[in-house]
C-alpha cells in the first residue's frame, strides 16, 4: 500500500471558487496489478476547464463527484511497473489529477524523452493547451498571410501560441491581456504586431485602433467584454473557432445590460462569418503528430516562445487555481508536486 495525499471537491462553488470547496486529506493505493504502473506526479497542470468540472452543469466530460479528486494532467515518475512498456524511473504524462501519488493502467500513459524538452513543457506549450491553440487555429482560423489574427488571454498557453502561429503563417498578431507587464511580455517578448490592456477604459477604442485592416481570425478565449469589442470589427468572411468562455465560468446570472446576441447573430449572417465551436480532443487522431513535430521544430528555431508560472506545493493548488480564473497567473500555470 502507498500512500498519497490528495485534493478533493469538497463543495460544489457558487459562483467564484473558494479554497472551502478543495480538502486535502490522505488516503491509500492498491498495488499496480498487471499492465499497471505506481506513479509520483512532479507537475500538476491547472487549467480552465477544472472550473466546469467542479459544476454539476451538462457538459462535454462528466463532473468531479464531491468527495472526489480533482481531475487534471500530470507529468509523472514511474515508481513501480507492471507493464513491459514502462520501467521504473520513466518519466509520462498522466492523468492522475491533484494527487502526489495514483496507480495508472501503463496504455492511458505517454513516455517522454526528457531530454527532449523540459518534462513541464508536455503540460503547456508541447502538451494540451499548445496543441488546442494548434489545432484550433489551423483547422477553423485558417490564417492568411497579411490576415489579421486576434487573441485574448495572450500571455498564457493557448493566446501565446495561437498568436506566435499566427505569425508564422504570415499574419498580423493582435494581442489582449490583462495589465501592462502582461501586455509587455506578448509585444517585447512573444513579438505580437500589437497588444491591447482589456482593462483599459478605452479598450473598444484601442482595439479599433490596432486593426485598421478589420479583423479576419477572432480566436474566442474568453467572451464578454472583450467579445463584444471585437464582433463589430470582423471582415467579411471572418472566422471564429470558440475555443472558450472564461470571463463567464464564475458567473451565476446572464450579464446585465442589453441582450447583445441578435446584433451578434446579425453580423454572423451580414458578414458571412464563421463561428465554430471546438474540444481540442477532436483532431488529436488527425493532428496530434503534426503539432508535436512543428511546435519541437518552432521552439527549437525561437518561433515560439513560452512562459510557465510554477507554483511549488500541492497543498497551493486551490488558491492558484482560484487566482487562474481572476487572471493573477503570468504564463502556463503548472504546480511543482515533487
Ligand atoms: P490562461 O493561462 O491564459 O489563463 C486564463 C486567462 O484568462 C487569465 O490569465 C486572464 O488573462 C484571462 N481572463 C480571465 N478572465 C478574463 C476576462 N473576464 N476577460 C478577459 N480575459 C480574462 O488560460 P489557457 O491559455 O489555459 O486557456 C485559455 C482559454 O482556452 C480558456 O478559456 C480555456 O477554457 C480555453 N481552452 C479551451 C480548450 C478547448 O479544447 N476548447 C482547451 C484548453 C483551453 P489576462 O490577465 O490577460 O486577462
Amino acid at each position: 500500500m502507498v500512500e498519497t495525499t490528495r485534493i478533493v471537491l469538497a463543495a460544489r462553488p457558487v459562483g467564484a471558487p473558494t479554497p472551502a470547496n478543495f480538502r486535502l486529506e490522505t488516503g491509500e493505493l492498491p498495488d499496480p496489478g498487471p499492465g499497471e504502473v505506481l506513479l509520483r506526479t512532479r507537475y500538476l497542470s491547472l487549467d480552465p476547464y477544472m472550473r466546469g468540472r467542479m459544476s454539476a452543469a451538462e457538459s462535454y466530460a462528466p463532473p468531479v463527484e464531491v468527495d472526489g479528486v480533482m481531475v487534471g494532467a500530470t507529468v509523472a515518475e514511474v515508481l513501480e511497473s507492471r507493464d513491459p512498456s514502462l520501467a521504473k524511473g520513466d518519466v509520462v504524462v498522466a492523468y492522475s489529477g491533484w494527487q502526489t501519488h495514483h496507480v495508472a493502467p501503463a496504455s492511458a500513459v505517454r513516455k517522454l524523452d526528457p531530454d527532449a524538452a523540459p518534462p513541464s513543457t508536455a503540460l503547456g506549450v508541447l502538451g494540451m493547451p499548445g496543441f488546442t491553440a494548434y489545432s484550433g487555429l489551423l483547422k477553423i482560423g485558417q490564417p492568411k498571410p497579411g490576415e489579421t489574427v486576434v487573441v485574448a488571454a495572450a500571455s498564457g498557453p493557448v493566446g501565446a501560441t495561437v498568436g506566435q502561429i499566427a505569425r508564422i503563417k504570415g499574419a498580423r498578431a493582435v494581442g489582449i491581456a490583462g495589465g501592462p507587464d502582461k501586455c509587455a511580455y506578448v509585444r517585447d517578448e512573444l513579438g505580437f504586431d500589437a497588444v491591447i490592456d482589456h482593462r483599459a477604459p478605452d479598450f473598444a477604442d484601442q482595439l479599433k485602433n490596432a486593426v485598421p485592416d478589420g479583423i479576419d481570425v477572432y480566436f474566442e478565449n474568453v467572451g464578454g467584454a472583450v467579445a463584444a469589442a471585437v464582433f463589430p470589427l470582423l471582415n467579411t468572411y471572418g472566422r471564429v473557432p470558440v475555443c472558450g468562455l472564461i470571463a463567464d465560468y464564475n458567473a451565476t446570472e446572464a450579464p446585465s445590460g442589453p441582450d447583445r446576441l441578435p446584433a451578434h447573430f446579425r453580423r454572423v449572417l451580414t458578414k458571412s462569418l464563421t463561428v465554430r465551436g471546438f474540444i481540442q480532443t477532436e483532431f488529436v487522431a488527425e493532428m496530434y503528430r503534426d503539432f508535436l513535430r512543428d511546435m519541437s521544430g518552432w521552439i527549437g528555431e525561437g518561433l515560439v516562445r513560452y512562459r510557465e508560472d510554477i507554483v511549488d506545493g500541492l497543498e497551493n493548488a486551490p488558491a492558484a487555481f482560484i487566482g487562474l480564473l481572476e487572471g493573477r497567473n503570468f504564463g502556463k500555470l503548472v504546480v511543482r508536486v515533487a
